[in-house]
Formats: structure tokens, C-alpha cells, sequence
């Protein structure tokens, strides 16, 4: 794949380029909180060119058949995994995350999303209906024809392939952009669909910000689809100037994430995956338990184990194996967190540990690290409690009964996922039915099988992504009637 390049490009209709005006924004390394790299700042002028490449490619793609589909996915799965280490530094140096995690979740998902979403394609079937005596029916999945896929910087390529892979194997051509802040692995996802050998065109991916390039993409007459994942603002503004082209649209947005643990739980691997739950990627995981509900009777043995386990972790270098977290994404991101921790003492809660950024040297003096935080004694309907923070920055809340725990659970405007721990599994599926959330784990956090539907319900979002769901969500369905 040859080294990383200091000046990122565009990939369109099968070339490296830059943008057309020649601008470029910069690229930081969270770590250090310096400039490292350039990536194009694109305009609605380069997305007329990507778009104009799909557009072409699309007859091609489409009718190349479901084997070569198949091959090609798999061929660019193989060099992603194949250059796994130069993958994984990337995704760390851009996003600040260990590289024990980019090493062993992001980078392998990636590949995964290609191999799930190539076999998928040869194993999806569609409907049948049986008039009887008169007719009968099939459905005729299509692909859609130019579909946008934007994705969020926390889980860069893992997200990001999660749209394309589907998007491409059920035959659409893809206009993409990866977020401003990690452009890194979109860049070099781009070399190896070139070394794979994918017509030009079938994937094009445009780096810019939301306003500039993403509107571009969202507002294009051509663009069928809109998947996106980000914040629930800016879902609203894709939601608004999509609606009015009635284009399809999945939006994978933001969460309040509840984490429910009753007394009767596995106390020691519940507290391994809460652990987990509260600061993998220092929070900034779209299903993160920001939340934590204590029944009381366990409350004040979880609180004094928490901290003290929360204590334990290190913040440091991502680069370095004794980081438990690195750095958060950006400056903003920790003056936010820092907003909050304010935010929280105002409206009277108590900050157990962290609360502060750690006093780090070297080349880390300037990056953007914060310790893991633990914050009690705050009302649900404070703001601490319902906005989402996506820091490393979590709250605990105890509660009494099974209703109360629903109430504070359901008690936010998100709904995307909830964890209940409890070993009485009719307690556990009495709270799964009232759940209001997308996915709920019952004494597990995280634990993904990509067949399974996943998104969120209120304002976390639209639509559901995985298995057969995104394949039908990246084709139109077409009923064929036919009499005898
Ligand atoms: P964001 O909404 O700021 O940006 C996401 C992407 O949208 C970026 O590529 C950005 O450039 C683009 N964008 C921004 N404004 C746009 C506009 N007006 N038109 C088109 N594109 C636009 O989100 P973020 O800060 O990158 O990511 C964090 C958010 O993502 C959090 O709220 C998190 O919960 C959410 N998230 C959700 C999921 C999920 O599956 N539900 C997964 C990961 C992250």
C-alpha cells in the first residue's frame, strides 16, 4: 500500500485526486493535538464529479453479477487485512484510540463488514406470493443506482465499510465521505479498492466537511440514499434536505445509553463489561452506558468497587501498551467534557474520580486526554443526565423497583441501546419488552452479530442497519405479478 501520505486525496472515478479548488484542510494527530496531515476540502463542484463517475459505472456494476461482485468485495477485505498494521496506526495516530483497539476491533471489523456483506449478497433472497388460482407474485430487489454514505469519526472504517460494503454489494455505486477528523484509513481504504482492482467509479469517496461536501452529497437530485450515522443534529438537517427529494434515508444518530444492574447480577463480569461499557474509545462509542442505574441494595458495593477499578485505568499514549484510553478526537470534544464535569457540580451532583485532564509530558503535553470520570448524585431530568457528553464520563443513579429502573431508563429522548444485568431472566425479558431502545443486551455489552437489526428508536435514529435489513434498505422492491 506504500507509506501514509502527508496530503490526502479524493477517490474519484478510479483516481487519486485532490479538490478542484486546490484547498486543503488540516489533519490532527489527538495525541499530540498537532497538525500531521492535509485532506482535501471538497465542494459541491467535486461531488458533481463523483457523482457523475457513479452514474457511469452504475450500468456496468450493476450487471456485473453477483460472483464478481463476491470476488471483488473480497479481494479489497484481503489487502485491508493484509496491511492490517499500517491500517491500524493510521486509525490510532487520527483518532487518538489505542492501538490494541484499533489492532483488534476497528481494523478487523473492517474487514469483516466486506466478507459478511460479500457472502451475504450470494445467500439474499426475496419473497414470493401465492394468488391462488389466479397469479403469482415475486419480488424483484434492484439496486437503487447512486446511493451517499457519511459516516462519524469515532469508529472510522469500522463505520464506514459497514455502509459501503452493503451499499456496493447489492450493485449501487457509492458516493462516500469519512468525517474531517479521521480521513486517514477512508484515504487508504481508496488505495486498496485501486489495488483490488474495482471499476472506477463503483466507489468514490470525497473528504470534506458535513456543510460543504456532505450537503453536496445529500442534496444531489442523483443520490437515491442517504446512510448516515453522526449526531441527531445533524440527522435532522440531512432528514430535512432529503425529504423533500423523497430519497431514502437510514440515520444512525446519538445515545443516552442506560446500563441496569440488578442485585441478583454476576457481580465480577458484570463489573468487567461495565468497565468496558463506560470508557472503550474514552466514551466515544454510540452504545456506550453512559448511565449507570444501580438497584440500591448493591449500589454502595458497585460505586466503591467502580472507582476503584476506574482509578486503575490509564490514559495515556495510544501508541503505548499500557494505555487503557488515549486521547479524545478533538479540542472541542475536551472542552466539552470539561463543560460538563461544570455542568455537573452546578446542577449538584459529586465527582468521585477523574473529572480532570491528566498531567501527561513529552509529546503528550498537548494532547487530548481526559481521565475516566464517575459522577453520582444527579436528578434524571438534569441536563448532565439527558444530553449525550460522548466522553469518557459516566453517572450512577440508584433506583428501588423494576418500574422505577424503566422509568429513568426510558426517561431520555434517545432510544438506541440498553444493557440489563440480572440473573433472573424473566426479570431481564419483562425489562427487554419495555425497553424503549433499538438493542438491548441482556448480561453482555457489545456482543455483535452482524445478521442482527441494528439502530435506535426516538431520536437515535431511522431505519435499521445489518444483515438483510441494509440489504433491502440499498434496493428498491419491485413486485412482478404474473397471471396463468
Ligand atoms: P456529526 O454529525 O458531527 O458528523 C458525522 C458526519 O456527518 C461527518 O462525516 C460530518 O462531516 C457529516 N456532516 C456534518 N454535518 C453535515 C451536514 N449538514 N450534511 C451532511 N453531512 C454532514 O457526528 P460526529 O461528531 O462525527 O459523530 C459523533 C456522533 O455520532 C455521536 O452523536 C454518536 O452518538 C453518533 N454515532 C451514532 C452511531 C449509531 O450507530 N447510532 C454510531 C457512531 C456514532
Amino acid at each position: 500500500m506504500g507509506a501514509t501520505d502527508k496530503y490526502i486525496k479524493n477517490y474519484i472515478g478510479g483516481a487519486l485526486v485532490p479538490a478542484l479548488s486546490g484547498n486543503y484542510l488540516e489533519n490532527y494527530n489527538p495525541a499530540t493535538g498537532k497538525v500531521y496531515s492535509y485532506l482535501p476540502d471538497s465542494e459541491a463542484e467535486d461531488v458533481e464529479k463523483a457523482v457523475a463517475a457513479a452514474e457511469e459505472a452504475f450500468a456496468k456494476w450493476s450487471g456485473i453479477g453477483l460472483q464478481k461482485r463476491f470476488r471483488l468485495l473480497m479481494r479489497i477485505a484481503d489487502i485491508i487485512e493484509q496491511n492490517m498494521e499500517e491500517f491500524a496506526k493510521a486509525e490510532s495516530t487520527d483518532t487518538g484510540k489505542p492501538l490494541s483497539m484499533s489492532s483488534t476491533v476497528d481494523i478487523p471489523r473492517a474487514v469483516t463488514n466486506f466478507r459478511f456483506f460479500a457472502t451475504g449478497i450470494v445467500h439474499f433472497s426475496t419473497q414470493s406470493h401465492y394468488t391462488e388460482k389466479e397469479a403469482f407474485n415475486f419480488t424483484l430487489r434492484q439496486p437503487l443506482g447512486v446511493v451517499g454514505c457519511i459516516s462519524p469519526w469515532n469508529l472510522p472504517l469500522y463505520l464506514f465499510t459497514w455502509k459501503i460494503a452493503p451499499a456496493l454489494a447489492t450493485g449501487n455505486c457509492v458516493v462516500a465521505k469519512p468525517s474531517e477528523w479521521t480521513p486517514m484509513t477512508a484515504f487508504l481504504l481508496s488505495k486498496a479498492c485501486i489495488e483490488a482492482g474495482l471499476p472506477a467509479g463503483v466507489l468514490n469517496i470525497v473528504h470534506g466537511t458535513g456543510p460543504k461536501a456532505g450537503e453536496a452529497i445529500v442534496t444531489h437530485p442523483q443520490v437515491k440514499a442517504i446512510s448516515f450515522t453522526g449526531g441527531t443534529k445533524t440527522g435532522k438537517r440531512i432528514a430535512s434536505l432529503a425529504a423533500p427529494e423523497f430519497k431514502k434515508i437510514s440515520l444512525e444518530l446519538g445515545g443516552k445509553n442506560p446500563n441496569i444492574i440488578f442485585a441478583d447480577c454476576d457481580f465480577d463480569q458484570m463489573m468487567v463489561d461495565t468497565l468496558r461499557s463506560s470508557f472503550s474509545n474514552n466514551g466515544q462509542i454510540c452504545l456506550c452506558g453512559s448511565r449507570i442505574l444501580v438497584e440500591r441494595p448493591l449500589y454502595e458495593k458497585f460505586r466503591e468497587e467502580f472507582i476503584k477499578r476506574t482509578r486503575f485505568l490509564k490514559v495515556g499514549d495510544p501508541f503505548a501498551k499500557t494505555s487503557d484510553l488515549g486521547a479524545l478526537i478533538s479540542k472541542q470534544q475536551l472542552e466539552k467534557v470539561k463543560s460538563y464535569i461544570e455542568l455537573a457540580e452546578m446542577e449538584g451532583g459529586t465527582v468521585l474520580c477523574g473529572g480532570k485532564a491528566p498531567e501527561l509530558d513529552g509529546k503528550l503535553a498537548d494532547g487530548w486526554f481526559f481521565k475516566p470520570t464517575v459522577v453520582e448524585g444527579l436528578d434524571n431530568n438534569c441536563r448532565f443526565n439527558q444530553e449525550e457528553i460522548f466522553g469518557p464520563v459516566v453517572s450512577l443513579q440508584p433506583f428501588d423497583t423494576e418500574e422505577e429502573a424503566i422509568q429513568l431508563a426510558n426517561g431520555v429522548r434517545y432510544g438506541l441501546s440498553a444493557t440489563v444485568w440480572t440473573r433472573d431472566i424473566a426479570k431481564a425479558s419483562r425489562m427487554a419488552e419495555k425497553l424503549e431502545a433499538g438493542i438491548v443486551w441482556i448480561n453482555c455489552w457489545m456482543h455483535r452479530d452482524l445478521r442482527t437489526p441494528f439502530g435506535g428508536v426516538k431520536q437515535s435514529g431511522v431505519g435499521r442497519e445489518g444483515g438483510t435489513e441494509v440489504l433491502e434498505f440499498f434496493t428498491e422492491a419491485k413486485n412482478v405479478c404474473i397471471k396463468y
